[in-house]
C-alpha cells in the first residue's frame, strides 16, 4: 500500500499502520505518536516542521507521505453565524461540512458520502444521488482543518456526523475516521461524549456501532406509522419501525447515556395530536431524548413546516409524558446549511 512513486496521504493511515512502516525501516515506534502528534494536536502541514524528529527520519518520511489538506472551494457565512466549507476533493466531487457557533463553543456537521442512496424526501443531498464514499482521510480531514481555520477562542468541541450521506452505508471508513478523531494521542482528541453519529436506521450495523465505538447515537425517526416512514424515508422497507426500536432498545448504551431520536415535523405528515401519543409510546423501551426539528422549507420540496401551535403542542404531549423533547431550529438557513438538508447550490 505504501509505496514510494504515489506518496500516501499520511491522514489515511492508522497509528497502526504507521508503526508497522516504521518498524520496517527500523526506525523506533515511538517515532508514530511524535508524528501524530504534529499532524493532529499541532496541526503541522510539513515533515520539516517536526524538529524533535532528527533529519534523517524527516527526510525518509518526507520521500514516503504527505500531509494533505481538503481543497477550500467556498466559505459561506450565515446570518446566525454558521459557517458552510464547501470542499473540493481530488477527483472533482464536492462536499459539505458546517461550523455551527453556539453559546461558549462550536459544533461540527461533517459528510460520509458524497451524495446519498437513501433518498429521504425532505432531505436535498438525496436528490442529487450516490456518488462514492468518503475516504477515511477526508471525513477526519474536516474536523483538522476546519479546526485550524478557527480563529477565536471559541474552541470546537462538538462533531455531529449528520452532513451529506448515510454514516454506517460508509461504515468501516466512518469508524476508523472516529477513531482517529477521538484518539488522545494519535489523533484530534475529541472526547467520545462530544460526538454524535446519525443514522437513518440502518439496522444491522447498530450492534456493530455500539461494541466498536463509545459515541453518542441519533436516529432520525421521522414518523410513527410504517405508512408515513417507507415513503419519507424509504430504508423504512427494508427495516421497518420495530426493527429499528428493537435493535435501539439493545443498543449497547454507556451509563446515564441517552439515544437522541430526530422528528422533523411535517405539516399534515407526521404532525398530528396521535403521532405524538404514537411517538410517546414507540419510544418507551428505549432510554431516549427527542430532538424536534420543524421542517426547513426549500424550493425543492413541497413539504411545509407546521404552525407554531401545532409544534409547541407536539412538544407538549412528549413532555407531559415525561420525555426531554426539544424543538431544535435549523441553522444557516439562508445558506442552505441545515444538517440533514445539506447540498450546496454551486454543485
Ligand atoms: S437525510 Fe441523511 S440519510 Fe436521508 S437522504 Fe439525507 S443525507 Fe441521506
Amino acid at each position: 500500500m505504501i509505496n514510494q512513486q504515489v506518496k500516501t496521504n499520511l491522514i489515511e493511515l492508522t497509528k497502526d499502520e504507521l508503526v508497522i512502516w516504521l518498524t520496517e525501516k527500523r526506525i523506533q515506534a515511538y517515532r508514530a505518536d511524535q508524528i501524530l502528534k504534529w499532524v493532529y494536536l499541532k496541526q503541522a502541514d510539513s515533515f520539516e516542521e517536526m524538529t524533535d524528529l532528527g533529519l534523517a527520519i524527516r527526510s525518509l518520511v518526507l520521500q514516503y507521505f504527505s500531509i494533505n489538506r481538503l481543497e477550500k472551494e467556498k466559505i459561506e457565512t450565515s446570518r446566525d453565524g454558521s459557517k458552510k466549507y464547501l470542499f473540493r476533493l481530488t477527483d472533482g466531487n464536492f462536499i459539505e461540512s458546517v461550523l455551527i457557533p453556539e453559546k461558549d463553543r462550536y459544533t461540527l456537521c461533517i459528510s460520509s458520502q458524497v451524495g446519498c442512496a437513501q433518498g429521504c424526501k425532505f432531505c436535498l443531498t438525496s436528490t442529487g444521488g450516490f456518488v462514492r464514499n468518503l475516504t477515511k482521510g477526508e471525513i477526519i480531514s474536516q474536523v483538522r482543518d476546519i479546526q485550524k481555520d478557527i480563529e477565536d477562542p471559541k474552541r470546537l468541541t462538538n462533531i455531529v456526523l449528520m452532513g451529506m450521506g448515510e454514516p454506517l452505508a460508509n461504515y468501516k471508513n466512518v469508524v476508523g475516521a472516529i477513531e482517529t478523531i477521538t484518539s488522545g494521542n494519535a489523533g484530534l482528541a475529541f472526547s467520545t461524549r462530544r460526538v454524535t453519529l446519525s443514522t437513518a436506521g440502518l439496522v444491522p450495523f447498530l450492534d456493530d456501532l455500539g461494541r466498536d465505538t463509545m459515541v453518542n447515537l441519533a436516529v432520525s425517526l421521522n414518523a410513527t406509522e410504517n405508512k408515513t416512514r417507507d415513503i419519507l424515508m424509504p430504508i423504512n422497507r427494508k427495516y421497518p419501525i420495530e426493527d429499528l426500536i428493537e435493535a435501539c432498545r439493545r443498543y449497547n448504551l454507556k451509563p446515564r447515556n441517552r439515544i437522541t431520536f430526530e422528528y422533523i415535523l411535517i405539516k399534515g405528515i407526521n404532525d398530528s395530536v396521535d403521532d405524538a401519543k404514537r411517538l410517546a409510546g414507540l419510544l418507551r423501551p428505549v432510554k431516549s431524548k427527542i430532538n424536534l426539528i420543524p421542517f426547513n422549507e426549500h424550493e425543492k420540496s413541497e413539504f411545509k413546516r407546521p404552525e407554531e401551535a401545532v409544534i409547541r403542542a407536539f412538544q407538549d404531549i412528549l413532555v407531559d409524558k415525561n420525555y426531554t423533547a426539544v424543538i431544535r431550529r435549523s441553522k444557516g438557513e439562508d445558506i442552505s446549511a441545515a444538517c440533514g438538508q445539506l447540498r450546496a447550490r454551486s454543485i
